[in-house]
């Protein structure tokens, strides 16, 4: 699932989560006591196993070559299908159609990306956060009179919501785009757009004496210059926006770290905490509490990873996750869910993508750093299934599985010799992760079928598929090209900021914001219209689909866009109006580049991709299924997302609410 979103200029447009925790806990909706539903209408079972990123092809090829046995069997007990993923297929929008049980003209999520219409700036599709209305300031601090809100945009609603008006029990771990939880009885914790303390989608912090690593520009990570002074090193960790002092201001903790004289070895000193670290060494979990005023604060967890001692210093600390056992934004219902977790596990990853894509992106953390990093969120994942599994008597169970997408993401580039960023070396001991982590995929599979009764159905589905990102596109730059973008002044091209700042409207006629959205610039919806409403953007958002699909890329010969959908032809429902006007559904290897999304309009149409975020699935929903197995005979041949959650509330007997579009894909 997920996308270099957490680069700096992602966060510099923020989720503004940071500002909410100056305002204790915002737990609005979430917040009453919950009850758990009591006594079941239902004896039935059904799990719903989650694979982020599981590819059908890769599947099918390694279950045919004797690999995933538990893959297998659970195919000959039923069967095995493409699952056709959403128009785009993004982790947010896909499993929304799942969640919602409609295409995004239903949910209101078409990109990870959407935008302002005022300022044309980007946002973040899924949630929104509004800072309190009324403070009161008395000398530097600023004290909030009324409460701040972050809010989940996902529009319908969720099936365990449908299934709890029938008095179905659900229990509902990590699903993406459920951020912050929608409000229901059932025990739901967060996933996928959950930030971490900071707001971000992913910040890490990274102390090194050795200047070359400096840079301005690190995506999605803090790098700090420190110095080694008889054997210790002083720093401060920034923690979140302190938003009751007038400048908002990075709350910090200052922190030491003792080296030991001889040996490869450091002690920690933060807070509370001193612990002791070897070299090459993750210190767990350490709780950190952020202090803006006496009485308000916020607790976060994060892990230590002390990489290098000497010649150079380098301590790398994880992004700062939201603490389950005092959570500062809500992330779980009832609130006591996160809590009962934690007290059973200790702390945990509540970050969205727990996995540090960034610092491995960055060079901080290298191939085995992230790999161990991310086999500490596989195995906790593993463990809290079986507690879930321990307790499961009837209705429904989906849990979540994170590592096949990250996995992906981060090493295509050395399963596969024609990508950028194919390195041989790295490729001896890293060129069977993703293999490897299909075999987990199918280990973890073969837990769970060996602990379920012959009644229990279950479901193993994947969001969407994967394929190689070789080539990156420029869309702004594509679409300036064509003469559809213009800016005020061409020189300073080189230099532009996110946010189109050197746009000139008055003569733009279409743009591109987030990863696969194209908008015409309508009189009467954005600041700046050009383009009158109805048949005259309608005509053009033909004409721009057509160019954009006949457009090939010089270096390969190949079309770079598959299919650039026009939204009217693909999108039903409530919100279909909200839809941008183009979805492009790239060809196999192409992908959107890091710079347009946000809206900046660099020299180049087409670029190399090099760097290690070298696998993606930002194609047209046609080339990218995703995987669904069933313990029991499918009669659907094309099975969709949006068809599982018609099949749950087939499977409960629940008459299928209007709003859905989907049918069971068992014979009824
Ligand atoms: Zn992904």
């Amino acid at each position: 699932m997920s996308h270099p979103i957490s680069r700096r200029d992602f966060m510099k447009a923020g989720l503004g989560a940071a500002s909410l925790f100056a305002f204790g806990s915002p737990r609005g909706a979430a917040g009453t006591p919950l009850r758990v539903p009591g006594r079941a209408a239902t004896r039935l079972k059904v799990i719903v196993l989650g694979f982020d990123g599981m590819d059908p092809k890769m599947t099918g090829r390694w279950i045919q070559e004797g690999k995933l046995p538990a893959f297998e069997r659970l195919r000959s007990m039923g069967a095995f299908r493409p699952l056709a993923t959403s128009v785009p297929p993004q982790s947010p929008v896909a499993w929304s159609n799942f969640i919602a049980g409609t295409n995004p003209g239903g949910h209101a999520i078409f990109d990870f990306i959407h935008r302002d219409t005022k300022t044309y700036f980007p946002t973040f599709s899924a949630s929104a956060t509004e800072e309190a209305t009324k403070t009161i300031r008395i000398g530097n601090t600023i004290f909030p009179l009324n409460g701040g809100k972050v809010r989940n945009l996902r529009q319908g609603r969720a099936f365990w919501q449908v299934l709890e008006e029938h008095g179905i029990p659900a229990t509902i771990f990590k699903i993406p785009a459920n951020y912050p939880p929608v409000p229901t009885k059932q025990r739901t914790i967060s996933g996928l757009g959950t930030p971490d303390i900071l707001g971000s989608y992913g910040t890490f912090q990274y102390f090194t004496t050795e200047p070359q690593e400096i840079h301005e520009d690190i995506g999605g990570g803090q790098v700090h210059q420190v110095y080694v002074i008889n054997n210790r090193v002083e720093a401060k960790f920034p923690g979140p926006i302190n938003s009751f002092k007038k400048d908002r201001p990075p709350v910090e903790i200052d922190f030491k770290v003792y080296l030991d004289p001889q040996n490869a070895v450091a002690k920690v000193v933060i807070q509370d905490h001193e612990f002791i670290l070897r070299e090459k060494e993750w210190s767990g979990w350490k709780r950190l509490r952020f202090s803006y005023i006496p009485t308000q604060s916020a607790s976060g967890i994060c892990m230590f990873y002390l990489k290098e001692v000497r010649p150079h210093f380098r301590l790398y600390v994880s992004p700062i996750n939201i603490d389950p056992a005092d959570a500062a934004l809500p992330i779980a219902t009832p609130e006591s869910y996160a809590v009962e977790l934690e007290r059973k596990f200790g702390p945990f990853f509540t970050k969205g993508l727990p996995a540090d894509t960034s610092a491995l992106d960055n060079g901080v953390l290298d191939d085995g750093e992230f790999l161990e990093q991310d086999a500490f969120v596989f195995e906790e994942s593993r463990a809290m299934l079986d507690y879930e599994l321990d307790r499961f008597d009837s209705g429904l169970l989906f849990y979540y599985i994170s590592s096949t997408d990250q996995r992906q993401h981060m090493f295509w580039r050395l399963l596969d010799e024609n990508h950028p960023a194919y390195d041989a070396a790295s490729a001896k001991t890293y060129g069977g992760v993703i293999e490897r982590t299909y075999k987990e995929a199918d280990a973890l599979l073969d837990h769970v079928l060996g602990r379920i009764d012959k009644d229990t159905l279950l479901l193993v589905m994947s969001d969407h598929g994967f394929n190689p990102y070789y080539r990156s596109l420029n869309l702004n730059t594509w679409l300036r090209r064509s003469g559809y973008l213009h800016l005020t002044n061409d020189f300073k091209q080189e230099d532009l900021d996110i946010g189109f700042p050197s746009t000139d409207w008055s003569r733009t006629k279409a743009y591109g914001v987030g990863l696969n959205s194209l908008y015409i610039n309508q009189k009467g919806r954005e600041a700046q219209g050009t383009v009158e409403p109805g048949a005259e953007t309608d005509a053009l958002a033909r004409e721009i689909a057509r160019k954009l699909e006949d457009f090939t890329d010089p270096k390969t010969g190949e079309r770079v866009v598959f299919r650039a959908y026009v939204a009217k032809d693909v999108y039903t429902g409530a919100h279909s109006g909200e839809a941008p006007e183009i979805i492009l559904g790239f060809n196999r290897g192409y992908r959107i580049s890091f710079s347009s999304p946000l809206g900046r309009v660099p020299r180049e149409i087409l670029e190399d991709n090099s760097s290690k975020w070298s696998g993606d699935h930002m194609g047209a929903a046609e080339i990218l299924p995703g995987i669904l197995f069933a313990n029991r005979a499918v009669a659907a041949e094309n099975p969709a997302l949006y068809d599982l959650t018609a099949t749950i509330m087939a499977v409960f007997g629940i008459d299928k609410p209007k709003e859905m579009i989907g049918t069971s894909i068992f014979k009824e």
